[in-house]
């Protein structure tokens, strides 16, 4: 099966800011801070939603960094790996 490394807490991503070149902190996951008012954006709401069998061939899964230093906020979509 298909599990996101970050979201299982066996690998660690590192985001360099672009402003700054900090590494930026991990938030949690887009479709945690979307709560209810968005949860199609992304492909992992797309997975839990609506059931759509393209959207389960994407096995990603959307993070949010941000940088500690100047506060920008970044998306980025993690692959999700098989165990
Ligand atoms: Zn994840
Ligand atoms: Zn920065």
């Amino acid at each position: 099966m298909y599990m996101c490394p970050i979201c299982n807490g066996f690998a660690k991503v590192n985001t360099i800011c672009p402003s700054c070149n900090t590494e930026m902190d991990e938030k949690g996951r887009l479709i945690e801070q979307l709560g209810d008012y968005a949860p199609y954006l992304d492909n992992e709401g797309m997975k839990l939603f609506d059931g759509d069998s393209t959207s389960k061939t994407n096995h990603t899964c959307v993070h949010v960094f941000t940088c500690p230093t100047c506060e920008i906020e970044q998306v980025k979509s993690i692959e999700e790996v098989i165990i």
